[in-house]
């Protein structure tokens, strides 16, 4: 991390130097904000994470709820996820937090019908993260964006005992066109109703959500009338696998999941309850704690289970739901106006728990909105940058939905669906899903943001349109060994990584040096032409290059003007752009990503961590083409 660029700053450097004019706890409610995000879930809150940094931006998040929340819901946190994480910058506190899945194991009745460990398998490809899967309870994933909230410049906190009861959009107007019907839920103003105006409106208030009817939106899809159990508990028990992941199948009382929990003593419980009738509602059956418990001891017999805590527990049923747009613009207006109302997380999305991906797809919903949002309020792009949201979550939604048919299907599979080769065909297919719920599967079409794969060979490891797959490199100026991914921040900015070719060592008369020279100088570079005057030459496109050689192969001196940018007020140069193959390690990056070591290449690295093109060092018409379709020209 960086600091003191505008001089010695005592204390702890993330807490951020406080925006003045920013709204304080206890002030009246405004008249109007540029964001209003109902609900404080891991959607919402990641989304105000992002908001809270930018202090021209006026965000308020209302929460029904009194206080946040302590325990319960959601707790599967996938390497993509974590990866997010670091960017936010609280990804090794988690991981220190959080208990790590690293094996799997599958329990089903053996020969002689008592429950057997009949597969134990990997739970994370090598290779395909530096992050961990990780679980762990998502109040503590609120909290740790709370904080982040608190730290930014608009010290931006939840206004709780708020909800969204209504809105009604004024197209025609150019500002602040959403009026909000927000109603008190604290018992001593209870029922009392306020109004304000909005330029935009987030409905992350979950699978009731108020801002979805208010919308005309619905979630459509089917039920799998069976109910679940589940709970978090500390308890004893002889059970081998009690802090393994593991899936239990009972001879005839049915199926169990055991998920660790972090700590070293918690342990999360689904267990299969029973099976509903069609028009049946869950809450109807009056089913409490103590019969999950009960469910629980009969499917894993002959192992006691011994429960000294309930810590949490919830019954429910499966339903696998979508809406059919992620934001209030109908079709046939897409083409004359722009968003002003969008959904995320669970109110245009819902699934079982089973795959562990709610609170995963939650966020990523809105770490794809953040910086969309960030990039139109701040005037870097026009409004209709906002569409591409409902395109790309929608087919990532889309996709889980139908995973999550497929994977309840998987686990309720009994034994006769056993393959020969003695792996149970739920563990078989939970090793080839690994790369989906590992949260690495996404890919989004092709659009203005995610280019033509044209010179995707040159970058065979880094596809467009997925995530870009961190690696290991060595900083040049600090020979810092470190991750190349974990400079990216959340903070809305692009990453242009040049990939140099072989004998390029960044001084004049290379392609590296003549690519930095157009960008930084030429007025069709997209530097030049989408940075606002006085901003920092890498405030919107942050440019770093990485070098094949060993560090100790190239002098940081010889490195082109762009890679050693001046900042802050007393001019300080940026050492930390350009970066070498670790060969000590033998990490090479070009080799794990497929890198064309005689050509090199260029990487775009959309805010949200995802490739949005691969081009050639010398293809400048078509990177400024890339971005002009993007960005606002600001010169
Ligand atoms: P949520 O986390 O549901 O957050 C929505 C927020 O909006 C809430 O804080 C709510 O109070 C608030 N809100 C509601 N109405 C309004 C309104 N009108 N105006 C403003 N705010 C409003 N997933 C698992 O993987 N495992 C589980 O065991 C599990 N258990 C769950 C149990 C429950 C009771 C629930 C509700 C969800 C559970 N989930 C579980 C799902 C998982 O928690 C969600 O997928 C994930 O939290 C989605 O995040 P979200 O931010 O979209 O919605």
């Amino acid at each position: 991390m960086q600091f003191h660029v505008n001089g010695f700053v005592p204390g702890d450097p993330d807490v951020h130097p406080a925006a003045p004019g920013r709204r304080r706890p206890g002030d009246p409610l405004p008249d109007t904000v540029d964001v209003l995000i109902a609900g404080s879930g891991p959607a919402g809150l990641c989304l105000a994470a992002q908001l809270a940094r930018v202090p021209g931006i006026r965000t308020m998040l209302v929460e029904p709820k009194l206080a946040p929340m302590e325990k319960g819901q959601a707790d599967g946190i996938s390497v993509r996820s974590m990866e997010m994480f670091q960017a936010f910058g609280f990804g090794e506190k988690v991981m220190r937090e959080s208990v790590w899945i690293n094996e799997t194991t599958f329990w089903a009745p053996g020969a002689d019908a008592a429950l057997a460990r009949v597969a134990r398998v990997q739970d994370v490809p090598d290779g395909i993260s530096e992050m961990p899967h990780v679980l762990i309870n998502q109040a503590r994933v609120h909290d740790m964006f709370l904080d982040l909230m608190r730290r930014s410049p608009t010290r931006l906190e939840p206004d709780y005992g708020l909800k969204v009861v209504d809105l009604a959009i004024d197209t025609a107007a150019a500002e602040y066109p959403v009026t909000v019907t927000l109603e008190h839920t604290a018992p001593d103003r209870e029922g009392q109703r306020a109004t304000l105006r909005a330029n935009y409106v987030v409905g992350c208030d979950g699978a009731r959500s108020a801002v979805r009817g208010a919308i005309g939106g619905a979630l459509h899809g089917d039920a799998a009338h069976q109910a679940w159990g589940v709970m978090d508990v500390l308890a004893t028990t002889d059970f081998p696998d009690w802090r393994m992941k593991s899936f239990v199948r009972s001879k005839d009382e049915g199926i169990l999941m055991v998920l660790p929990r972090e700590g070293g003593h918690l342990v999360r419980l689904y267990v299969e309850l029973d099976a509903l009738g069609e028009h049946e509602r869950v809450a109807d059956r009056g089913m409490g704690a103590a019969d999950i418990i009960a469910k629980a001891q009969r499917i894993f017999r002959p192992f006691a289970l011994d429960v000294k805590e309930v810590v949490w527990w919830s019954i429910y049923e499966i339903g696998h739901r979508l809406t059919d747009k992620f934001d209030d613009v109908p079709a046939a207006q897409v083409a004359t106006r722009a968003p002003r109302v969008m959904l995320a997380g669970d109110a245009c999305h819902t699934h079982s728990p089973k795959a562990g991906q709610g609170m995963n797809v939650s966020m990523g919903d809105t770490f794809n909105l953040g910086w969309k949002l960030i990039s139109v309020l701040t005037g870097r792009a026009d409004a209709a940058l906002l569409h591409s949201y409902s395109g790309e979550r929608r087919a990532a939604a889309q996709g889980l939905v139908e995973f999550d048919h497929k994977w309840a299907r998987v686990v309720g599979a009994r034994s006769e669906d056993d393959a020969a080769d003695g792996l149970p065909r739920v563990a078989r297919e939970f090793v080839a899903n690994l790369p989906f719920t590992c949260g690495l599967t996404i890919q989004y079409e092709r659009s203005a943001l995610t280019g033509a794969p044209t010179h995707q060979h040159l970058a065979a490891g880094l596809p467009i349109g997925k995530r870009f797959h961190s690696a290991p490199v060595v900083r040049l100026a600090d020979a810092k060994p470190m991750h190349l991914g974990h400079c990216i921040e959340a903070d809305a900015r692009f990453r242009l990584f040049v990939f140099a070719p072989a004998g390029d060592t960044g001084g004049r008369g290379g392609a590296v040096a003549a690519l930095c020279d157009w960008l930084e100088h030429d007025a069709a570079s997209p530097l030049r032409r989408h940075t606002a005057p006085g901003e920092d030459v890498d405030a919107v496109i942050d440019v770093r290059a990485v070098f094949p050689q060993d560090f100790r192969a190239l002098e940081y001196g010889a490195m082109p003007t762009l890679l050693r940018p001046r900042v802050g007020r007393y001019g300080l140069t940026d050492y930390e752009k350009v970066f070498c193959a670790d060969t000590k390690r033998g990490e090479d990056v070009f080799a794990l990503r497929g890198i064309d070591r005689a050509a090199g290449c260029i990487v775009v690295v959309r805010p949200d961590q995802y490739v949005g093109h691969v081009l050639p060092l010398a293809a400048r018409e078509e990177l400024a083409a890339y971005f002009a379709a993007i960005l606002r020209v600001r010169t």
